[in-house]
C-alpha cells in the first residue's frame, strides 16, 4: 500500500507540505538547520542532497527536487539524525512518506533500489522470509546487469552467508496478515 496522493494535490505548495507532515507525523516546521542530521548521516558521500535539506525542501514544499532526489532512496534508517536532532525529528519517517509518493507518481530517481525494495517486501509476503540468493539472482535478471558484483557474491557464497536453499516460515497465513492489516490501517488514514 502507498500513500494516495494525486500529482494535482502534491504540486498544491500547502498541499505538498501538509502531505508529508500529515503522514510521517514528524515536527518539520521546528527544523532550524542546525545540520546535526547531515553531520552525522552515514550516507552522505553517496546521495545528491542531504537530509537537512529534505527537511527545508519538504517545508518549502519543493515536491518536484524533493520528489526526485537520491536521498530518499538510499537513506538507511539508521536513525542517527532523529538521535541527534535538538527537536526530535526522525527524517528517516520523512523518507519513508516521500518514498512512497516518489513511487506512486513514478518520479523515484533511484529505479534499481525502488525495484529491489518491491522485490525484498514480495519475498516476504509471500515466504515470510528473504531467499537472499533466489531475491539477487531475480533482481539481476529483472535488471540486466549480470555481472557487477559476481566477486562480492562469490565471497559471500564461500563464508556462507549466502545459501542455495531457504525454506519458508511455517506460518505464512500469518505473515500475509500482517501485510493485509498494515494496509488496512493505510487505508483509514495512517501511512
Ligand atoms: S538536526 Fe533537526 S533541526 Fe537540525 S537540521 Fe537536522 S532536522 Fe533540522
Ligand atoms: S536515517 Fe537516513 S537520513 Fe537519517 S542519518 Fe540515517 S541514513 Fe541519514
Amino acid at each position: 500500500m502507498r500513500v494516495k496522493a494525486t500529482a494535482g494535490e502534491i504540486t498544491t505548495q500547502q498541499g505538498f507540505f501538509n502531505t508529508v507532515r500529515e503522514k510521517c507525523g514528524q515536527p518539520i516546521e521546528l527544523c532550524y538547520q542546525c545540520q546535526k542530521c547531515t553531520a552525522g548521516c552515514p550516507m552522505g558521500e553517496y546521495v545528491d542532497i542531504a537530509p537537512h535539506q529534505v527537511v527545508r525542501m519538504v517545508y518549502l514544499s519543493l515536491a518536484d527536487p524533493v520528489l526526485t532526489n537520491s536521498m530518499i532512496w538510499l537513506c538507511s534508517a539508521c536513525e542517527t539524525c532523529g538521535a541527534r536532532c535538538p527537536n526530535g525529528i526522525r527524517i528517516s519517517e520523512v523518507n519513508d512518506v516521500l518514498r512512497q509518493l516518489s513511487a506512486s507518481l513514478g518520479r523515484e530517481k533511484e529505479k534499481r533500489t525502488a525495484t529491489f525494495h518491491r522485490m525484498f517486501l514480495a519475498d516476504v509476503k509471500s515466504r515470510g522470509r528473504v531467499h537472499e540468493s533466489m531475491l539477487i539472482a531475480r533482481f539481476k535478471l529483472k535488471t540486466g546487469d549480470l555481472f557487477s558484483d559476481l566477486d562480492l557474491g562469490l565471497r559471500l557464497f564461500q563464508k556462507g552467508k549466502l545459501t542455495l536453499f531457504s525454506s519458508a516460515v511455517r506460518d505464512k497465513k500469518g505473515v500475509r496478515e500482517i501485510f493485509r492489516r498494515v494496509e488496512q490501517a493505510r487505508q483509514k488514514g495512517g501511512r
